[in-house]
């Protein structure tokens, strides 16, 4: 679906279409995308994401069709605009995130499913750093 201010919360980093809210329990709340299935995790909202099948649960694309999406370059950041940086899984060097220090990370349809041996938690902490303090 054609991204619409009044409709999506953000417009889809990699294909430009509309990305819909997806709550999760209580707290936890993403951007997914109506086209792509890519899904947008805002900074904050990826470290309440504690365990691997809350992911898998929200990340409901065919892993196919993110594979479409994954050479895409020149990744913005659907809140900032600055290019994001593309990030290769240490431990799983076939998945490719783009990352935005400052407002979060975007994943592919199926990466997130993909992501083996770890909780969200650990991978998120190794992804940012955690503030001081918390
Ligand atoms: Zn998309
Ligand atoms: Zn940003």
């Amino acid at each position: 679906m054609e991204y619409d201010s009044s409709v999506h919360s953000i417009e889809c980093p990699k294909c430009g279409h509309g990305m819909e809210e997806v709550s999760y329990g209580s707290d936890l709340l993403i951007d997914r995308c109506t086209n792509c299935q890519g899904i947008w995790f805002d900074k904050g909202e990826a470290t309440l994401l504690k365990s691997k099948w809350m992911g898998e649960a929200l990340d409901t694309g065919k892993a196919s069709e993110g594979r479409k999406w994954d050479s895409v370059e020149n990744v913005a950041c659907p809140r900032c605009g600055q290019e994001m940086n593309k990030v290769s899984d240490p431990d799983q060097p076939h998945i490719v995130y783009e990352v935005c220090q400052e407002h979060g990370m975007y994943l592919d349809a199926g990466e997130f499913t993909d992501l083996a041996n770890e909780t969200p938690a650990d991978w998120f902490r190794k992804i940012f750093k955690a503030p001081r303090g918390q």
